[in-house]
């Protein structure tokens, strides 16, 4: 998982939809917080009339649907993603928010406009949804109905505040979008929405010190200072990463896969009917990094790497042959040459192979691995990133 600093993978609680759904182990420390919060802070002139076992109950319900609605949040970014074809990893609940894993980058600026833009909408109709019912459903100074307004409250608080035009907030995938539309140009929008986010994350972690560290009215936020200027922090880290994955995509596309790929005799040329233990006689001593082109009569055929071979169980290294391990050339669309290296990563990504044949005219040229690519790339785009405003 690329997620720095709260890294890891989580704790997996089950499935929504297909969707593995995890806890970062920084969510449990918020989700107590916010029992606390709602038990002994949020209401406590309704909360007169309740016991203590009576005030924790309210507390921990209203915890949970508050994680609830954020994870509502991440699935309305998850689900769309999934009709637009993308594959979606995980959803993970953690410190500041969630984070919706898709694999996949967005490859038209409508699908990064809709993908970003349904959470803060799903969150709205929330926060509009619960406020409606205490407004008008529930009894006047109940604690019930004081809480039912604290979720509406919060969840429209976190509608605004992930609409917030710096990346990699969701209003700042809305920005890249429009910038990628209007340019045509996928990373200089990105590095455009990053830099904001950049702005973005440095005015929040100064408005959040100047709140800790001052008494000026204007910076007084009470807790939610602190809050601010993590959040910032965050922020700001995320969108410098967001830059730097911008400026790697700029070179990735620039260059071509016939300048990466291996070939002949780089990428080692071998009979489809050899045996693989005749191929790699030593699994121990196989570079991993190896790729070979599978020839049947001098004609190449297919692609071979060694990480197919290392995978494979005893028996059938013993008894396959090249032939039944290699990606054949006809099975999978091959790169051109002259195709960007941005779209041989992305359909490596997305096809979960190790190597790509590169085809020219019926006649496979060489290999592209993930292991060309990676080495210009360092790494990829940033997930997104949801923080839970002023929980
Ligand atoms: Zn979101």
């Amino acid at each position: 998982m690329r997620f720095g600093m709260f890294g890891g993978q989580g704790i997996k609680v089950g499935r929504i939809l297909g969707i593995p759904i995890r806890l970062d182990l920084s969510f449990f420390f918020v989700f107590a917080l916010v029992v606390f919060l709602i038990a002994t802070q949020i209401m406590p002139d309704a909360m007169d009339g309740l016991g203590g076992a009576e005030r924790w109950l309210y507390g921990l319900v209203g915890g949970a649907v508050y994680f609830l609605s954020l994870l509502v949040h991440e699935l309305a970014h998850s689900l769309m993603a999934r009709r637009y074809g993308m594959e979606v990893s995980s959803i993970t609940l953690f410190f500041f928010g969630g984070v919706s894993l898709i694999r996949e980058d967005s490859q038209r600026p409508g699908q990064e406009f809709w993908i970003a833009v349904v959470g803060p909408l799903a969150s709205l109709v929330l926060g509009a949804g619960f406020t409606f019912v205490a407004l008008f459903a529930l009894s006047d100074g109940t604690a019930l109905r004081n809480i039912v307004f604290v979720l509406g409250v919060l969840n429209c608080i976190l509608a605004a505040f992930n609409m917030l035009p710096g990346f990699p907030l969701d209003g700042g995938r809305v920005m890249r979008s429009l910038v990628w539309r209007l340019t045509g140009s996928r990373h200089r929008a990105t590095r455009a929405s990053a830099r904001l986010g950049q702005l973005l994350g440095a005015a929040m972690i100064v408005y959040g010190i100047g709140g800790l560290l001052t008494e000026i009215a204007f910076f007084d936020m009470g807790f939610n200072s602190l809050w601010l200027a993590l959040i910032g922090f965050l922020l700001m880290t995320q969108a410098a990463q967001g830059v730097k994955a911008a400026e790697l995509e700029r070179d990735l596309a620039s260059l071509r896969v016939g300048e990466l790929m291996l070939e002949p005799p780089v990428a080692r040329t071998a009979e489809a009917d050899l045996l693989v233990r005749v191929l790699a006689p030593s699994r121990a001593q196989l570079d991993q990094q190896d790729v070979f082109i599978v020839a049947e009569g001098g004609i190449a055929v297919g692609i071979a790497s060694a990480v197919q071979i290392l995978l494979l169980d005893e028996e059938r290294y013993q008894s396959d042959r090249l032939r039944d391990i290699m990606l054949a050339a006809d099975q999978v669309q091959p790169l051109q040459p002259d195709s960007g290296a941005d779209e041989a990563l992305q359909r490596l990504q997305k096809e979960r192979t190790f190597v790509l044949p590169v085809v020219e005219r019926g006649r496979l040229l060489g290999v592209v691995g993930l292991e060309q690519i990676l080495k210009a790339l360092g790494q990829g785009p940033p997930p997104r990133l949801d923080p839970s405003a002023g929980a």
